[in-house]
């Protein structure tokens, strides 16, 4: 077992040593889950945020200046039957936290469901809500539900945020008691940002009994208080994906666009760290030029270039870890 002075000299290796950290973590990856990689389409559902992060050009305090819009039933729904056509049974519905996406959710979840006679995984990240809304949102059909908790560190968490890193924890318990497999995710490379707060974002991943987890290395965004900190190292972000499946193996780990953004290649990477999911964006050209989590100039991942960088990396593409169970469950045909 990894101790937490190995993890912490880990995280900053390079060259033969970084390779060696990268294959044992694809072995890991390989072992539990085949050489294959998940594929998950994305609808980008609202630019409206309540929340203020200091990083994210979508925040409350850009509200009123951002060209802001909400997808209708219909246009998820339509946009969601082309993630079927291509082949994909996983399908992220996410936008900024706004109880407003409450019922148009709760009227475009069943339709996706029928539209795939319900073998479909319907992954969510709308944020912080109630209990009582996750638990309708888990009734109508939502399978499982991505809520990042960011950073470990609950001084930075409450600095960067505005918000407690224990209420983020508290949904991430709800959503757990719901029954929703979830998610979790940290930010590297932050200002102010430890390696041993960083080795805690993997620990915590642990601790929490999550399903998957995702790592994205801090991208400086236009009109942010943080427009000006310094960009995001990758090759710490790439470590990170490696002791994260070290550590836990089991855990979907995505290879995220902001590794892609950070520099050219870093998606494919992220693979070879031992990533295991990639996100296709279906989204409008007009709505991704809207939807703005990196600023305008975002790299917006395609059918094509997914498909490519898998076969490159010598993955099979695959479908949904947990339908069956969902199905099973009898959950799906409510
Ligand atoms: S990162 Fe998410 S929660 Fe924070 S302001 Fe942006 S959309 Fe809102």
């Amino acid at each position: 077992m990894l101790t937490r002075e190995e993890m912490r000299r880990l995280l900053l290796v390079h060259g033969p040593e970084q390779e060696e950290l990268f294959a044992q973590s694809r072995e890991s990856r390989d072992k539990h889950f085949g050489p294959t990689v998940v594929l998950r389409g994305v609808i980008e559902l609202t630019n409206v945020c309540r929340v203020n992060c200091d990083y994210c050009p979508m925040r409350r305090d850009n509200v009123r200046v951002n060209d802001t819009y909400f997808l209708t039933a219909d246009r998820i729904v339509e946009l969601s039957g082309l993630i079927r056509d291509s082949g994909i049974d996983v399908v992220l519905l996410q936008g900024g936290e706004t109880p407003s996406v409450l019922p148009i959710l709760q009227d475009a979840i069943p339709r996706i469901r029928r539209l795939y006679d319900n073998r479909v995984e319907i992954l969510l990240n709308v944020g912080n809500l109630k209990r009582a809304q996750y638990e309708r949102l888990r009734a109508v059909g939502a399978t499982s539900y991505i809520l990042k908790h960011e950073t470990s560190d609950p001084d930075l968490h409450f600095a960067i945020r505005h918000e407690t890193l224990e209420s983020r924890l508290r949904c991430l318990r709800d959503l757990q008691e719901v029954g929703f497999k979830v998610g979790t995710g940290l930010i590297s490379s932050l200002p102010g940002q430890t390696l041993d707060s960083i080795v805690d974002d993997i620990e915590l991943a642990g601790e929490l009994g999550v399903d998957m987890c995702s790592v994205s290395p801090f991208i400086p965004a236009p009109n942010t208080p943080m427009s000006v900190s310094p960009i995001g190292d990758n090759e710490l972000a790439l470590n990170i994906i490696a002791l994260l499946r070290l550590r836990h193996p089991h855990l979907l780990i995505p290879s995220v666009s902001a590794l892609e953004r950070v520099g050219g290649g870093g998606q494919a990477r992220g693979l070879d760290a031992g990533a295991n999911v990639m996100t296709v964006n279906f989204s409008s050209a007009g709505d991704q030029k809207r939807y703005l989590i990196y600023g305008k100039d975002r790299f917006v991942v395609t059918l094509d270039h997914v498909r490519g960088l898998v076969r490159a990396s010598g993955l099979e593409p695959r479908g949904s870890v947990f339908i069956e169970r969902h199905v099973a469950s009898g959950a799906a045909t409510r």
